[in-house]
């Protein structure tokens, strides 16, 4: 057809592309990240220039490079610098660069932006292809200087989350979000080689299960055994087992230690919705099949619950108590009834606790201690007597894949094996398929 085409025709054409280059941001390969928000105004620019399309994909302005433009709201309008008003504006990098970057509150993301107002405030959403969002998920979720194969594994795990949670906002009008409700995602400011590289060999790469995309939750540090999905939010997934996690026995995570006095519990949980008053007991009472606290019983001086492992970690903070496989020792002074006795001892004598309802044997038979109250310091094996200490293993829910323990398989190997990536991923997780998307 290209002899139909006059020089005329060929500008036209040009035009129209020009009028209609735009991101087909439904696309199966985009995603809409919600990058930004705020209540007034944001400020945006591009490297090298950047262009306003509307809603409709009409050019509306042109800037040049190093130009940054307010965008401010008016009800749920976008206003413009010259004054108009758009339900909802479009930035791209200008056509002389569409590579470049385009920049909101001095952030740089690949792609282009979104801006839309509602009544409580601007949202910014990056339209970006899924390859160029795990340029700046990977880095975040995993330190680029860990070895490659990891990375790819962790990059082959992102992309996986992204493709199957893509919609999750779909309400809010976009896909996902950049923080840790969906993965944290920081945009061009945080890519770097070694994490691209892993991106880019991995490119299009998916785990799925059947056919199907699958959940590819992951963790810090299973601490030598991760969680079976089923047991942890009682939905089973046959890819997500509990398994000996031999290569995650020996990262930092793997043994912790963490104290609070019984009044930070107490004020905790009561900022939590558990108004406890004196915390008395604090125990697990329930326990998954990997070990890990199922549910804890909480008794005070005002009431008691039992709640959930991971709800006490969310009330205690989910990096102060990295996980719910912890052994609980306690010495705070707990109030104990019982009595104080005097006793025979070598040395002399001595007095002794004795709890209420211990059984004494003497000369005239068995009875139990009864009588006033009183109260006893349990002494501490640390020497202080005020503590609450969980002792625990790993980092993180437990289920999936274990990036402290890809990290260790990783360093394993003692030839370079571009595909171990794979065996990472099929040790966590069971029977999947690694395929193009
Ligand atoms: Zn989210």
């Amino acid at each position: 057809m290209g002899r139909f085409l006059g020089r005329l025709g060929l500008a036209l054409v040009l035009a129209l592309s020009l009028l209609s280059k735009q991101i087909d941001a439904a696309g199966p390969t985009y995603l809409k990240v919600k990058v930004f928000s705020a209540p007034d105004f944001v400020t945006v620019a591009a490297r090298s220039g950047f262009v306003f399309f509307d809603p409709s994909g009409r050019r509306i302005a042109e800037f040049p490079g190093r130009a940054a433009v307010r965008l401010t709201r008016e009800g749920s309008m976008v206003v413009l610098p010259d004054g108009v008003r758009l339900e909802r504006v479009r930035v791209a990098p200008s056509e002389k660069d569409k590579d470049g970057l385009v920049v909101v509150m001095e952030r740089p993301y690949r792609g282009e932006l979104e801006v839309w107002a509602t009544s409580g405030g601007l949202n910014v959403v990056n339209v970006v292809s899924v390859e160029d969002y795990l340029r700046g998920v990977v880095p975040v979720e995993m330190s680029p200087s860990w070895p490659e194969e990891a990375l790819k594994a962790q990059a082959v795990v992102a992309r996986t989350f992204a493709y199957k949670n893509r919609g999750r906002h779909a309400a809010e009008g976009f896909d996902l979000c950049a923080t840790y409700h969906c993965q944290v995602y920081g945009g061009a400011a945080v890519e770097h080689a070694a994490s691209d590289r892993a991106v880019a060999v991995t490119a299009g790469l998916v785990l799925r299960y059947n056919g199907e995309l699958i959940d590819a939750y992951y963790h810090a540090s299973s601490g030598g055994h991760t969680e079976a999905a089923g047991a942890l939010w009682g939905t089973e997934y046959p890819y997500l087992k509990a398994i000996e996690d031999v290569w995650d026995r020996t990262g930092p995570y793997a043994e912790w230690e963490v104290s609070f006095t019984p009044e930070e519990i107490a004020v905790l949980l009561e900022k939590a919705g558990f108004p406890v008053g004196r915390l008395e007991d604090i125990r697990p009472v329930a326990y998954l099949p990997s070990g890990r606290v199922a549910s804890f019983l909480i008794r005070g001086s005002s009431g008691e619950w039992t709640i959930s492992g991971e709800k006490l970690r969310q009330v205690l903070g989910t990096t102060v108590l990295k996980s719910t496989w912890v052994e609980i020792e306690k010495s705070p002074v707990y109030p104990q009834e019982g009595v104080q006795m005097v006793v025979q001892r070598a040395n002399g004598q001595g007095k002794k606790f004795i709890p209420l309802g211990t059984l004494i044997i003497t000369a005239d038979g068995i009875t139990a201690v009864g009588g006033s109250r009183s109260s006893y310091p349990i002494p501490s094996r640390g020497g202080r007597s005020d503590q609450i200490v969980f002792r625990g293993h790993g980092y993180g829910h437990g289920v999936g894949m274990s990036q402290w323990g890809a990290r260790r398989m990783a360093e394993s190997q003692t030839l370079p094996d571009p595909e171990f990536f794979r065996q990472i991923l099929t040790y966590y997780y069971q029977g999947v398929t690694i395929e193009p998307y």
